[in-house]
This record gives C-alpha cells, structure tokens and sequence, in this order.
C-alpha cells in the first residue's frame, strides 16, 4: 500500500479519453502516445488524482463510493507510475532552492518526462547546476553556447580565447555592442554570463593556445569540454584537447558554425564510448587516401568563405541540446552516436556521416571501458 502519498498527473501529459474505454497518454514533450483499456472505476481514480488526495483519502473515496479494493487502486497507481504519467508531489525544497526551482521550472518538468518523477527531473537540474564547463574558444559559436549553458543553468565555467572584439564580431554576437569593441572577447562574455546569474563563477584566460601550452591543469578540472577554438587550426587544438579529456574521461563537445562547418552539429565525444577526435581523423585519412590535390590555377587565393549569423545559432543550439541531454543524464550514449552532421541552407535537411570508433585508435583503441 502506498500510505500518504500525493500524485498528480504530469503537466506534460494529456489525457483523452474515448468511448469511456480507452484511455490515451499524449507526451507533450516526446511525442509518445500510450492507449489504455479502461473501466468506469478506474476514470474515477483518476479523477482524484488531483495533486490534492492523499492514497489514504484515495482508498477511502474508492472504498466506499464504487466499492473498489486497495490492491485494486496500488494496481492502477503502480500502472500509471510505471508509464510515467503520473508524478509524486513532494516536498523538494531540501533538493533544490525555492528561487531555483521556479527558475527551472518548465526545464524541469521536460527532463521529467524522460526521467519519471519530478523529483528525478529536480535531480538533472542539479546536475546541470553543479557542472563545471570549459569553453575553449569565445566567438560566435563558443560564446553563444557559454550563454545558452548559463540560461539552463550552468554555474561555473572556464572561458579560454585571446581575441579582442572588432567591428565585424557585433553582427555576429548576440551580446556584442559598438562598446565592446577592442575588449577582450572573454571579458565580454563574463560580463553577459553574470548579468544572466549573478551568482555564477566564471574563470577567464586571455590565452592563445601554442602547442608549448599546458592546457592540462585547465581540463582536469572540468566536468565538461567545449572546443571551438578555430586557431591555429580547429584539428590541432580538438586534436589537443580531446586527447586530454580521454585521459581524464571527461567528456567534449567538438563544435562547429562557422566558415566550411556553417550550421555544423558538430559532435559530442564520450570517451571509450563514441569515436574520439583522433577516430574522425583516421576516418578522414583513409577515405582521402586517394585524393591528389592539383595545383591550384590561382597561385594566392585570398578566401572568405562567408557565413549567416542565424546558422551559426543554429550549429550553438544543438551543441547545447546535446550537452545538456548528456549531462542531465538524458542520452542514450552508444558508439555510434549519430552526431557529426550539417543543416543545408537550401533544403532544410541534416546530413549526417557515420564514424566508427576505431579499434586501433592511438587515443582511446584497445582498452574497452564502459561510460563512467
Ligand atoms: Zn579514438
């Protein structure tokens, strides 16, 4: 027997109900849709099942109203839980800050839905707010994904680029202003973060990254990596902070959306889970094996690839989707992880490539671990 519990029904859930005997769950949030068999006394249940009834209140409504026993109504209760479409109404101020938890509201009632209770969705939130993450490269994309990971709920980050804010940089930023031109783009950016929450840590280096740095220090103490670094060159600073992250087992997100990566969904690198940095690099390896470059007819090509701003915050959104889900504990991580993708700007579509971990990979071939 369940002794003074409150459930109500989740607020991503509708119910319909036809012919008074089919019941229909309607997940809001995933799309999914569960049919239910249905008797009159079990639509009674679940009328009181109004956030307000406790199950004592609840078996004594059944009882003696339509003469329904306890084990009867456990067994519809264990259903619905089971199904997820119903919640506990707890208490959850010793999990989570009042302030907070109204902050958080409607992101916690979507990881709820995935999850089961509400508590468990207050829980992912938690874990969204104690990560420490690390934003290697402050320009449109990495700076945009800083923003969007502190508007969720990130509370400590590490902001690491060593430009200085120019003029073309404002139409490419949401947070950049004639005033921040000639600013240190890291500076800039702390200052936005803390104008979203006042209460966040926010650690900056002003740093370019040469291969005689020690970014080592750095990463250890992250629960999470982004790299958007795009100098000297987006492979040799992946290349460089992937191969530190699988040593530590922290998982990255290698970012693109910008120049040739325009509206890329980059990918997330889980280690010993996914393919790593050096994985898509042997992949690349072996399937230009037989490209020969020509001599380019113009000997000095002076490019400008070109970009859209709206792209590019499309490629910062599904970074923060992808990085969110896994750290809320919502991915399914497998090794083939479907990740490394682009949106065509004509067609709307997302083509994705299909990588495999490598099993003699140098970085993280051999030894199989499981996601820690
Ligand atoms: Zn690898």
């Amino acid at each position: 027997m369940m002794i003074g519990i409150i459930y109500k029904i989740k607020d991503s859930v509708d119910l319909f109900l036809s012919d008074d005997t089919i019941l229909t769950a309607y997940f809001m949030n995933s799309r999914r849709r569960k049919s239910f068999r249905i008797n009159g006394e079990m639509i009674h249940l679940i009328e009181q099942i109004d956030g307000i009834h406790t199950t004592e209140q609840i078996y004594d409504i059944m009882e003696k109203q339509y003469s329904v026993s306890k084990d009867s109504v456990d067994r519809t209760l264990s259903m619905l839980l089971s199904n997820k479409i119903i919640t506990e109404v707890k208490d959850l101020s010793e999990i989570i800050d009042t302030v907070d938890y109204y902050r958080y509201t409607r992101q916690i009632n979507y990881f709820s839905e995935f999850l089961g209770s509400e508590e468990e969705g207050v829980l992912a939130q938690k874990k969204v707010m104690s990560s420490h993450i690390g934003i290697f490269g402050c320009g449109a994309v990495g700076g945009n994904i800083a923003l969007q990971l502190v508007m969720a709920g990130v509370r400590e980050l590490t902001l690491y680029d060593m430009d200085i804010v120019e003029e073309s940089d404002v139409s490419r930023h949401m947070y950049y202003s004639s005033n921040s031109i000639g600013r240190n783009k890291v500076d800039v950016l702390k200052d936005q973060l803390l104008k979203v929450d006042s209460n966040i840590i926010v650690h900056t280096i002003c740093s370019s990254m040469k291969p005689s740095d020690d970014i080592e220090p750095i990463i250890e103490n992250l629960d999470f990596a982004v790299n958007t670094l795009d100098e000297p060159y987006i492979g040799y600073t992946a290349s460089k902070i992937s191969r530190i992250c699988i040593k530590h087992m922290i998982p990255h997100f290698i970012a693109g959306g910008f120049d040739a990566h325009l509206a890329s969904t980059g990918e997330i690198i889980i280690p010993y889970v996914t393919p790593c940095v050096e994985c898509y690099a042997n992949h690349f390896k072996e399937s230009l094996k037989n490209w020969k470059p020509k001599k380019h007819p113009v000997v000095r090509r002076e490019t400008e690839i070109g970009g859209l701003a709206s792209m590019t915050l499309f490629s910062t959104s599904f970074a923060v989707i992808e990085i969110i889900k896994y750290i809320a504990g919502l991915m399914e991580a497998k090794e083939n992880y479907k990740v490394r993708g682009e949106l065509l700007f004509t067609s709307l579509k997302i083509t994705y490539l299909n990588v495999s971990k490598d099993p003699n990979c140098p970085v993280c071939g051999g030894i199989e671990k499981n996601e820690a």
